[in-house]
């Protein structure tokens, strides 16, 4: 199998109907960058900038963040990363940081990411001004986790304009452009999703975080692994309509949750139109195996059928594809 994977590295992430799949990599660390080349991936559809953080023992310096930043790009070469902003309260905690006065008793609700990077505008500004210097002569891809509401959207994407402006007025080499985008993972952006996507550049869609707030369900917690569900009906009708919107628009989606790494709920994914996954390492062997046996055509209409007919397990119906169309 491992063997199968290897030869599979040098082919493209081409659908049987001839579609090409973009495949992307998650990395938050130095040590992660080794696996672009091994896995081939497409580039970075999300570097996770908040691991610098959390194993730091204080808050690190702009010196760090943009020589970390330099290395990654280097390490990408030509290929596109996209930046993500710090991601910082709920799971992933920085005692350096802990505001006393904000004892959250849901922190993955509470005072985090954006919310907590709007208020603490100095952490913000200087890791924008790091990673604008560290794109010097290149074009930054950025987005922003824990996007609620558009107007958080445009205040982050200000505060990085200001710190652009202010690396022009020193005359710092710094990116050429910006492309924003905004992660959807909070399930109420997707309702005023109209007024957001004249605004941004890209959407990224953080299954982790937003099927555990669609349903309700914390994704750390064993007892609700059922309840979890990426292949529930709920989320899949929700993920369809995102899809066709953006797409209506014009807006790149990417998918950058674990749900992409794993090839049946990939498999799903595709056939509501997604074609650019960012996920881990590991899984791009298997998830571009499934994407070269998949006629996305055939399987666009059918998951169309599965999802309006009332009821339909669509776990089974997929399984039963996989193992009949796939061969
Ligand atoms: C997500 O929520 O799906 C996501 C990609 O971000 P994280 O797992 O870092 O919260
Ligand atoms: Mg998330």
């Amino acid at each position: 199998r491992q063997a199968a994977f290897a030869k599979l590295k040098e082919l493209p992430a081409i659908t049987k109907d001839g579609i090409r799949i973009a495949l992307m990599m998650n990395a938050g660390l130095r040590s992660d960058l080794p696996a672009l080349n091994l896995t081939n991936a497409d580039g970075i559809g999300l570097f996770r900038t908040e691991f610098q953080f959390m194993v730091s023992a204080t808050l690190p310096r702009r010196e760090r963040q943009i020589a970390l930043y330099r290395d990654v790009l280097a390490a990408a070469k030509d290929r596109p990363v996209v930046f993500r902003t710090v991601d910082i309260g709920g799971d992933k905690a920085v005692p350096y940081m802990r505001d006393p006065d904000a004892e959250d008793e849901n922190p993955a609700m509470g005072w985090r990411a954006l919310r907590l990077a709007l208020e603490r505008e100095g952490l913000l500004m200087a890791q924008a001004r790091a990673l604008l210097e560290a794109a010097a002569g290149k074009t930054l891809n950025l987005m922003f986790p824990m996007v609620s509401e558009p107007w958080e959207f445009e205040a982050a994407r200000a505060l990085v304009e200001k710190a652009r402006v202010r690396l022009q007025k020193l005359g710092k080499p710094h990116a050429t452009a910006v492309r924003y985008g905004a992660m959807l993972e909070v399930p109420a952006l997707a309702e005023v999703l109209d007024e957001l996507l004249p605004m941004v550049d890209f959407i990224s869609i953080g299954t982790n975080d937003l099927t555990q707030f669609l349903l309700a369900a914390d994704r750390g917690n064993p007892k609700l692994a059922d309840r979890y569900d990426w292949l529930s009906r709920a989320v899949l009708r929700f993920l369809a309509r995102v899809a066709a919107q953006a797409r209506e628009a014009g807006t790149p989606v990417t998918v950058c949750g674990e749900m992409g790494g794993r090839p049946l709920e990939a498999l799903a994914l595709l056939g509501l139109g997604i074609d650019r996954f960012s996920i881990t390492p590991a899984a791009i062997g298997p998830v571009k195996a499934m994407i070269r046996s998949t006629d996305l055509g055939a399987l666009r209409l059918a998951m169309k059928g599965w999802l309006s007919e009332p009821g339909t397990d669509i776990r089974a119906r997929l399984t039963r594809w996989a193992t009949t169309e796939m061969v």
